[in-house]
C-alpha cells in the first residue's frame, strides 16, 4: 500500500474525536468498539508497515510509548492483563492495539478478535470522558 492510499496517513482513521494524546512518535486514540473498556490504538505518525522499517531509535521509542499507554490503562481500568497486538492485515500502517482485559472479561483466555460480541460504541460525551480518564494517567 502506498502512503497516498493509506487511511491513517490521509487522516481518515482513526476518527479525530477519539484522540487521547500525542505521545511523540505515536498518537493514542480510543478504539471505536469499547466492549473491552479502554481498548486503545497507538498509531505511528509516519507511514511504516513493519517493525524492521523503523530505525532502532524509533523502535525503542515505540515500545516505550506502548508501555506508557499500557501503564496508564492499568491505572485507569485495573485490568487483570493487558493485551498488545500489532497486526496490520487490514491497514498496513503500524498501529498497536493495547487492550485492558478486566476481571469481568467474558473470555479471558482468548484474543479479543475471537470473542463474538456486539460492538459497544460510546456516546460522544462518554467517549470524551473515557479519553480524559486515560489522559490523566499519561
Ligand atoms: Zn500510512
Amino acid at each position: 500500500m502506498t502512503r497516498v492510499a493509506c487511511k491513517a496517513c490521509a487522516g481518515e482513521w482513526p476518527p479525530k474525536d477519539h484522540r487521547i494524546a500525542d505521545l511523540g512518535l505515536t498518537v493514542a486514540y480510543l478504539h471505536d468498539d469499547q466492549f473491552f473498556a479502554g481498548w486503545t490504538l497507538l498509531v505511528l505518525k509516519r507511514h511504516a508497515t513493519e517493525l524492521y522499517d523503523l530505525t532502532k531509535d524509533e523502535r525503542s521509542r515505540l515500545i516505550e510509548e506502548v508501555s506508557e499507554v499500557a501503564a496508564a490503562l492499568a491505572m485507569a481500568f485495573e485490568p487483570v492483563k493487558i493485551n498488545y497486538e500489532l497486526l496490520g492485515n487490514q491497514l498496513p500502517h503500524i498501529h498497536w492495539h493495547v487492550i485492558p482485559r478486566l476481571a469481568n472479561d467474558p473470555a479471558p483466555r482468548d484474543a479479543v478478535w475471537t470473542v463474538i460480541h456486539e460492538p459497544k460504541r460510546l456516546t460522544s460525551d462518554a467517549l470524551q470522558e473515557r479519553a480524559a480518564l486515560i489522559r490523566t494517567h499519561l
